[in-house]
Order: C-alpha cells, then sequence, then structure tokens
C-alpha cells in the first residue's frame, strides 16, 4: 500500500480562494472589509516569519491587518492596554498576539484580555469552553485545518478510533475535543504515555502533534491508517520534517499529510476564515457581543 498524499497547499489554497469571495461579498453589501490586529513582542525570527506571512496571507485574500511590533522589554500592561483598544475598535474583527511571548510575560493574561469576540486565534477561555460543550464561534486555527484536511478528503469519523499524540493547549487537546464533536472515539498521548504504540497501533485516524521527529515509526500504525503529521521540526542539517518517519510509514498508511506541505498551510488558510467569520457576525443586525466581561483582565488584576 501506498498512502494517497493529502495536499495542503491545495486545499488551503481553495479555502484562500473562498475567503477572498467572502471579502467581495461583505465589501458589495456596504460592509466594513475584515480587519485582523497582529501584535508581536520581540524579535524572534521564526515569530517573525509566521507573522509576515499571515500579514501576506490577509492582503492576498482583502483583510486589512493592523500590526504592532513591540521591543521584548515592553511593559505587560503596555500590550493589554493595545488589546483593549483594539476590542473597541470597529476595523477590527480579529487579534492575534503571536506566541511564544517573552517567559516574563503571563500569557493566559494576555490572551484573555482579547475580546471572545475578536479570539480569532480561538485561545480564549470562553472559546475554549465553546470547544468543551460544542458550537465554540473560533475553533483553533491548527486542527481546524487538521479537519477541514478530512473533509476534503471524504474522511468520515463518526466512530473512528482517533488517536491524538499530544496535548498541548494550542494543537492536541483542541484537536482531540474537536473530533469528539464529530463522535469520533478519541484517546489523547503525551509525553507521559507509557508504550505509545500500544495506542497508536489502534487508530484508524492517528493525529501527531508532539515535535518529535520520527516519533512514529511504521510498526505503530494500523496499515491502512490515516496519519496527519502536525509535526514541524527543523533537523542540524536544515531539513524540515514532522513527527512522522514518512518513509516508512506512507508505504502502510491510506492516508498521510506531507511535512511540509500538509497541515501547515491550513493554519494560517484557517485563521483567514474566522477572521472573515468574525467581521460577518459583528455585521449581523441584531449583534450582541458574547462577552464583555470576558475582556476585563486588566481590571481584574
Ligand atoms: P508543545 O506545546 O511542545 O506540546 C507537545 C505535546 O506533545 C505535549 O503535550 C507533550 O506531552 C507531547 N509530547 C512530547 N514528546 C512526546 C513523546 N515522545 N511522546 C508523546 N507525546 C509527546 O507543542 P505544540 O505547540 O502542540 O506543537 C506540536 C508540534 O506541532 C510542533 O512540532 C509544532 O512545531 C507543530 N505545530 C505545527 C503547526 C502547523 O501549523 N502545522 C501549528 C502548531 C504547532 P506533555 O504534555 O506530557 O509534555
Amino acid at each position: 500500500m501506498t498512502a494517497k498524499l493529502i495536499d495542503g497547499v491545495a486545499v488551503a489554497q481553495k479555502i484562500r480562494d473562498e475567503c477572498r469571495e467572502r471579502v467581495q461579498r461583505i465589501i458589495a453589501q456596504g460592509g466594513t472589509p475584515p480587519g485582523l490586529a497582529v501584535i508581536i513582542v520581540g524579535s524572534d525570527p521564526a515569530s517573525q516569519i509566521y507573522v509576515r506571512n499571515k500579514i501576506r496571507a490577509c492582503a492576498n485574500v482583502g483583510i486589512k491587518s493592523f500590526r504592532f511590533d513591540y521591543p521584548a522589554d515592553v511593559s505587560q500592561d503596555t500590550v493589554i492596554d493595545q488589546i483593549m483598544q483594539l476590542n473597541d475598535d470597529p476595523a477590527v474583527h480579529g487579534i492575534l498576539v503571536q506566541l511564544p511571548l517573552p517567559p516574563t510575560f503571563d500569557m493566559s493574561r494576555i490572551l484573555h484580555s482579547i475580546s471572545a469576540d475578536k479570539d480569532v486565534d480561538g485561545f480564549h477561555l470562553y472559546n475554549v469552553g465553546g470547544l468543551v460543550v460544542g458550537g465554540t464561534v473560533f475553533p483553533p486555527c491548527t486542527p481546524y485545518g487538521v479537519l477541514k484536511l478530512l473533509e476534503h478528503e471524504h474522511i468520515t469519523l463518526e466512530g473512528k478510533n482517533v488517536v491524538v499524540v499530544g496535548a498541548s493547549n494550542i494543537v492536541g487537546k483542541p484537536m482531540a475535543l474537536m473530533l469528539m464533536q464529530h463522535e469520533a472515539t478519541v484517546c489523547i498521548c503525551h509525553a507521559k504515555t507509557r508504550d505509545l504504540a500500544q495506542f497508536t497501533i489502534l487508530a484508524d485516524i492517528l493525529v501527531v502533534a508532539a515535535g518529535y521527529p520520527n516519533l512514529i515509526q511504521p510498526e505503530m500504525v494500523r496499515t491502512g491508517a490515516v496519519v496527519i503529521d502536525v509535526g514541524i521540526n527543523r533537523l542540524s542539517d536544515g531539513q524540515l520534517v514532522g513527527d512522522v518517519n514518512f518513509a516508512g510509514v506512507v508505504a502502510k498508511a491510506s492516508y498521510i499529510t506531507p511535512v511540509p506541505g500538509g497541515v501547515g498551510p491550513m493554519t494560517v488558510s484557517m485563521l483567514l476564515v474566522n477572521t472573515i467569520t468574525s467581521c460577518e457576525r459583528w455585521q449581523q443586525q441584531n449583534f450582541v457581543p458574547i462577552v464583555k466581561k470576558f475582556s476585563s483582565a486588566r481590571a481584574a488584576t
């Protein structure tokens, strides 16, 4: 068996084309174009590249972007004041704080100061809660992208055994919750899991987001499984690889995502989708923002 490659570049492009049409529709109806504010603290080179890519992708579909750069020694209150202003700015429908933040920052305090109605990364407690009970407004972009890839390939989730390797707040946990919403039977593994292979071998669909090259070897994968590799690892020779031994697993799986070119391109596309969704929500008649009370992090501290 040779797995079918899931082409994340093509699916992401299709989603961006749909985004462009949605933006044109908003403008044709006399609405304010979608706006995304991006806050970056410090000069981490990878973060600079990610932010540049996000801003370029916004321009490509007609989303306005507003970039705010701060030095690593900026005070936390300065950043929170900026977020508060953006929470009230009608030209801004999405606010994103690029992670990681400098270690002196209280990440959750920053993230929870973003209005849940503009939380296009889906990290606010309100939106995380929505993942648990169903009906989140903004699904986190990377797991949302994984679901879109599966949907594109007509891979159904109901009743499937899905194993998620990795339990971070931004990928593994929301991924597992979203899969549960789709009625999969979900198992979450993490760094303390004993004998990882005894779980992964049961997976009809294996989603790997550990940040550990070659973690998943062919003998850990059931023949015919769907393998989604979220990991992005830069090897010492500069090569970019996922968490899965691609050369080995491609001969055993039915579908597999390559790295690069699999999940990666989807993440930015889903950010565009969330930003446009937010814009459309704000422009609905009778729109009532979800939670002013959740955006008062500064006052509470
Ligand atoms: P993270 O915060 O470091 O979390 C890694 C998770 O993997 C943790 O839950 C950890 O377990 C678990 N883990 C680590 N080593 C393991 C092992 N040997 N066996 C089983 N589980 C293990 O990382 P993240 O932000 O979730 O990102 C994970 C990977 O996805 C990284 O390579 C990252 O670059 C990539 N990523 C890609 C995209 C994209 O757009 N494609 C987006 C985000 C992240 P513990 O909880 O026990 O520590």
